[in-house]
């Protein structure tokens, strides 16, 4: 099942990740966000940390791989993977090792579709006109 949701301002979007995070809960889980760049995709990672109380050590990964966060309930690794050049990098940082550790959570994850767990969730976010606050997020169990 697909669910689309629309969103109008990057508030209504970090409730999203809010809302995604409380479905979730403690489990181990897989999200593949899906988007060009200004999507949202970090924003609502912002309000997924938020359920945690993680959200306030929250840093753009972009020069890093892999931002680690955890509580005593939880650990969430926020991954952007946009900058590895194919997916051996991935595999070369121990990538894989993280899916059985806690919550992964990866932007621009299509790229290392090979690598990825059987099961996961799939968020792809698109914009109707890129002057706007729009975005429609589409969710898929993978
Ligand atoms: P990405 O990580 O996909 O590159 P970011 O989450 O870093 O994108 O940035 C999204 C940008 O778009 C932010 O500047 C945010 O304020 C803006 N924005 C406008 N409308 C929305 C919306 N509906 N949802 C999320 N972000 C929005
Ligand atoms: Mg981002």
């Amino acid at each position: 099942m697909k669910l689309k949701v629309i969103t109008n301002s990057e508030e209504e979007t970090k409730n999203l990740g809010k809302k995604i995070a409380e479905t979730i809960g403690n489990n181990k889980k897989t999200i593949v966000l899906i988007g060009d760049l200004g999507a949202g995709k970090t924003k609502f990672t912002e309000g997924f940390l938020s359920y945690h109380n993680l959200e306030k050590e929250i840093s753009s990964p972009t020069f890093t791989i892999v931002n680690e966060y955890e509580n005593s309930k939880v650990k969430i690794y926020h991954f952007d993977v946009y900058r590895l050049s194919d997916v051996d990098e991935f595999y070369a940082i121990g990538g894989e090792e993280y899916f059985e550790k806690g919550i992964c959570i990866i932007e621009w994850g299509e790229l290392i579709k090979e690598a990825l767990p059987k099961h996961y969730m799939e968020i792809k976010i698109e914009r109707e006109d890129n002057s706007d606050d729009k975005r429609i997020f589409y969710i898929e169990e993978k």
